[in-house]
């Protein structure tokens, strides 16, 4: 279905939604975004992803023209637009028009764009039996290079991810950083349960601090699971009992084998289906 998207304040009919080719955030992928979830017309802890947006946004010293109360009033007019219930908002923030040097100083106008679509879920299958993914050759930026925990537009380093496990099978792909340490997935973080404790890394691993991943590091501990954040090998992947992964549009959907390994039993673990449906239920309260 086409739908009204929203550019500086103003809604077009999505063939008409356009942004000029001199934008920095097309030349060089020099802007940051976000991606959100609605449930029932109401956006999944919209204050954390206005944070992290205007943290991303800071980190590359790029200044969001307007507010976050109208960002959060842009995004919410976006799904009543749309008439979206359950959806998937993009919304992005661009360097904007410039010249074709680096410069940034160069550019004027940041652009502001939001999407609002219904969202396209993973199939139920994926859920009830479980992901195989890989672990891939691809490293995960290196902190001081290109901080993951910025959610810039540069997702190359995501995308060469994805391809190399979409060329092994995979839908999702593990990806090491710069010491070797579990990371992240593309587009996901990585749960493990180990000895009935849930185990993920430390956002100083050069992951991407997902929203999922806090609400479910919350729910673990109310239901009284340890949870430890802290440094995990291939070798704690190979040997846990269970492993899941989080994301806005995922939620969370477990794993069963990660490079041909069965983890655990081969099938969905039982912390894993509760805190499944303790986020699920969550999100949707
Ligand atoms: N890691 C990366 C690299 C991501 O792009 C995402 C999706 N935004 C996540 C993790 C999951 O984060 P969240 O739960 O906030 O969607």
């Amino acid at each position: 279905m086409p739908c009204q998207v929203y550019i500086n304040g103003k809604f077009y009919d999505q063939q008409d939604a356009r942004i000029s080719v001199f934008d920095h955030g097309l030349l060089y992928g020099d802007g940051v975004f976000e991606g959100l979830r609605s449930y029932g017309g109401k956006v999944f802890r919209l204050e954390r992803h206005l944070d992290r947006l205007w943290d991303s946004a800071r980190a590359i010293l790029l200044e969001i023209p307007m507010s976050r109360d109208e960002m959060g009033q842009a995004i919410n007019e976006s799904l009543a637009n749309n008439a979206i219930e359950d959806g998937y908002i993009r919304a992005l923030v661009t360097r904007g028009a410039g010249t074709l040097g680096l410069d940034p100083n160069r550019t004027s106008d940041p652009q502001v764009v939001i999407i609002a679509q219904n969202i396209a879920l993973y199939p139920d299958e994926f859920y009830e039996n479980g992901l195989e993914i890989i672990t891939v050759s691809v490293v995960r930026n290196h902190p001081e290079a290109l901080n993951p925990r910025i959610k810039s537009l540069n997702y190359l380093n995501n995308i060469l991810a994805k391809i190399e496990g979409l060329r092994a099978g995979c839908v999702e792909a593990l990806m090491l950083n710069h010491r070797g340490e579990v990371a992240e997935c593309t587009a996901d973080n990585i749960f493990l349960v180990s000895d009935s404790a849930l185990l993920t890394p430390s956002v100083d691993a050069g992951i991407l601090e997902g929203i999922t991943r806090d609400a479910v590091i919350e729910l673990a501990k109310q239901a009284g699971i340890e949870v430890r954040e802290q440094t995990l090998s291939k070798h704690d992947v190979y040997t846990a009992d269970e492993c899941f992964l989080t994301g806005t549009a995922a939620e969370v959907v477990p794993v069963v084998k990660v490079d041909s390994r069965r983890i655990g039993d081969g099938k969905p673990g039982p912390i894993t289906g509760d805190l499944k449906d303790r986020f699920h239920r969550l999100a949707r309260s």
